[in-house]
């Protein structure tokens, strides 16, 4: 299996490696899982339409500006995410209504669904989402609690990092790529049929979301090394690191979506891809 969370990467895959798209998870990105649960779970509590809300997404990506246009991501007339400003746009806003941010008050995301983990925080950074899937994997398998949460081995900027996780019966074979230079290597071993591996992390951009189309011109890899440090300390000082154990998300299956991977969940949070040999049409 692999990660589908970065357009930049599952645009080159349908367009390059379209035999291999039953490999990537159907599971849609976290942007796009939030404005589809934006506008019906949020949409039910503030006795809303959906198309009473307009979901706006702040992202360190251009592609994500794609990836809310697709067809497949919406349903019954209106898309999960409408508006994508990239960081870079977004600091471009801030400036031309002269807002000063370090004069503004502290305050709280609103509830529900402001609370979030660790494990969100780091998928910013190449080996993140892994790292993320492996903590709750891991817990979710062996029943056992994962006292050291580090995985360090998916950690840090080589192009591809490989190692094993060993699970009851079973050793997984993970690796992690960056940039589509290092994908394509991966993508060759995948198509032919010879990939030691069983899930694969890939993210299109140079360290991940942190060297992201849509950060601020002049993203050097010293740059990049300090937006990585930064997540991975916003992931350590935060109380709860594990995704299971986020309590809005236990309240939102508990109260909407039922079972996790059960209709509700299936219908909202995944998406399916497809081979792409002409450009796309737009709502
Ligand atoms: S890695 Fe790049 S293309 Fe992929 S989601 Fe992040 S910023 Fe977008």
């Amino acid at each position: 299996m692999m990660t589908s969370c970065s357009p930049g990467w599952v645009n080159y895959m349908e367009k390059h490696f379209p035999t291999c798209i039953d490999h990537l998870s159907s599971a849609k990105s976290p942007m796009s899982m939030f404005g589809a649960i934006a506008k019906t779970y949020y949409a039910e509590k503030a006795g809303l339409t959906p198309q009473e809300i307009v979901t706006v997404s702040i992202m360190p990506c251009t592609a994500k500006k794609f990836e809310a246009a697709r067809p497949e991501m919406g349903r019954d007339g209106y898309r999960d995410v409408d508006i994508v400003l990239t960081t870079r746009e977004l600091i471009k806003l801030i400036k031309y209504v002269g807002l000063s941010i370090g004069k503004l008050p502290e305050n709280d995301f609103d509830s529900p669904l402001g609370l979030s983990t660790g494990a969100g925080a780091i998928f910013g950074a190449t080996g993140g989402v892994m790292e993320a899937a492996l903590r709750t994997v891991y817990e979710k398998v062996t029943g056992k609690t994962l006292e050291k949460l580090e995985f360090m081995d998916v950690r840090g900027f080589d192009g591809i990092k490989e190692a094993t996780v060993s699970l009851p019966g079973r050793d997984v074979h993970i690796a992690v790529a960056h940039t589509l230079k290092n994908a394509r290597t991966i993508m060759e071993q995948v198509k032919k049929g010879i990939s030691p591996y069983d899930f694969i992390e890939i993210m299109a951009c140079p360290g991940g979301c942190i060297g992201g189309g849509g950060q601020p011109i002049g993203t050097t890899n010293a740059i990049r090394k300090k937006r990585m440090a930064a997540l991975y300390e916003i992931d350590r000082n935060l109380p709860i690191r594990k995704s299971h154990e986020n309590p809005d998300i236990q309240t939102l299956y508990h109260d909407f979506l039922g079972e996790p991977l059960g209709e509700k969940a299936h219908e909202l949070l995944h998406t399916h891809y497809h081979k792409v040999d002409k450009p796309y049409t737009f709502n």
